[in-house]
């Protein structure tokens, strides 16, 4: 699950780590207060999206005065922000976030993550922070270092190391190691999977500041943090993934037109190999799990048959556990709230499948019956124009 920028930030704050002072808002006039009451002469107003790149496409503004508080508030909300991060649609802007600006003296990038080649917690940082760091990683990657973090935390060295490669001030390595600390602390206790600083800034009085933030949760472990919990954002999520978790599916939007509905995330995964192999793209992953009912497995075909970039459906179900009666059942109840027609390819093996078989030739269902994935995946493929 990711976090709004405003989130992110007072969350890492009370891991004491630096942060300017600012609230979020919803309209101008909100903006014009929140201003009013932060201390200052100069404020930035930073559009609210799960997206970075704003600052390159007009959701970051410096501000001198209230006026331009406004002036900025109200260009941005309502807007629909397209940048590097958000595709062609953008995001609309709902929030912004209104804060004290800071003076920058260094900006730098500092991010802490799950290192899956060291299996642990790694820091990933470069001296060359702010708008251009993919940029820096493809064209100067040993201007970008990895280091692993122990268990017990960095140790001196490291931290020293660090203060080098950012060529930060020798005066700011207690803080240095404080910060860095803090950031450890904060990703254990809040399950999260990254935390990205970008930039991390000194400022004209030699602190810190973490001018921007971004933090992603770990969903398995959402369930310890009721708190937590809270501040998803729907708004920013894809209406059919969030649709779907609610029943408890495990669906996952893709650019393609095959939508699949398979038992097991393996076979899910490899029924998605499978369609590629074919020349044609899936439109989803989607495990139905062991346990399913009919009225789950009727979600999940409906969740199918609403994508609009639908052209085909690939049923892939190994029944074990799952009886293809169940899915046989949800299948037709699912195609009667749909008029629109696509092909419906049917691998239906295990538990039932006599059933499943016979449910579905006497619904008078149109579907094309294969025996094993690689005839499912052709059949799908050429259904959509694939060059199986
Ligand atoms: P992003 O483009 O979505 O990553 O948004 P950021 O929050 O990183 O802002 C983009 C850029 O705006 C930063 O890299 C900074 O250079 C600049 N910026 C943001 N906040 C401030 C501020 O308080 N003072 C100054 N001088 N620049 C800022
Ligand atoms: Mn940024």
């Amino acid at each position: 699950m990711n976090l709004h920028e405003y989130q992110a930030k007072s969350l890492l704050k009370t891991f004491a780590l630096p942060v300017p002072i600012g609230a979020v808002a919803i309209s101008a006039a909100e903006a014009v207060d929140v201003a009013k009451k932060l201390a200052g002469t100069c404020w930035v107003v930073k559009a609210q999206i799960h997206a970075g790149g704003r600052g390159k496409a007009g959701g970051v503004t410096i501000c001198k005065t209230l006026d331009e508080v406004h002036a900025a508030a109200e260009a941005m909300l309502g807007s629909v922000l397209v940048t590097e991060q958000t595709g062609a649609a953008g995001k609309l802007v709902q929030r912004i976030y209104v804060e004290q600006a800071s003076t920058i003296v260094q900006e730098c990038y500092l991010s802490l993550l799950v290192d899956r080649d060291h299996e642990c917690l790694s820091f990933v940082m470069s001296p060359d922070g702010g708008m251009d760091i993919e940029t820096v990683a493809s064209t100067s990657p040993e201007r970008i270092l990895t280091l692993p973090v122990g268990d017990d935390g960095l140790r001196d060295v490291e931290i020293a190391q660090v203060a080098q490669f950012l060529t930060l001030p020798l005066t700011i390595q207690d803080e240095l190691k404080g910060l860095l600390a803090a950031m450890v602390r904060a990703f254990w206790a809040l399950d999260a999977s990254l935390i990205e600083i970008n930039p991390l800034v000194l400022t004209e009085d030699n602190d810190f500041c973490l001018l921007d933030a971004k933090v992603s949760l770990d969903d398995n472990g959402l369930y310890r943090h009721g708190d937590l919990q809270a501040l998803r954002d729907l708004n920013e999520e894809d209406p059919l993934e969030v649709k779907a978790s609610a029943f408890g599916l495990n669906y996952i939007a893709l650019e393609g037109d095959i939508g699949c509905m398979v038992n097991g995330a393996g076979l899910a995964m490899a029924t998605m190999d499978m369609i590629q192999m074919k020349g044609a793209k899936p439109a989803n992953f989607l495990d139905v799990g062991g346990g399913v009912t009919e009225d789950t497995v009727t979600e999940g075909f409906h969740l199918l048959f609403s994508n609009p970039h639908l052209k085909a459906v690939l049923v892939n179900i190994f029944g074990g556990i799952v009886r293809c009666d169940i899915i046989a059942n949800g299948l037709i109840r699912a195609s009667a709230m749909h008029a629109e027609r696509v092909p419906v390819v049917l691998r239906l093996v295990g538990t039932h499948e006599q059933a499943g078989r016979e449910i579905i030739e006497a619904s008078g269902l149109d579907v094309r019956w294969a025996n094993n994935l690689d005839e499912a995946a052709t059949l799908a493929a050429a259904a959509v124009g694939g060059n199986a």
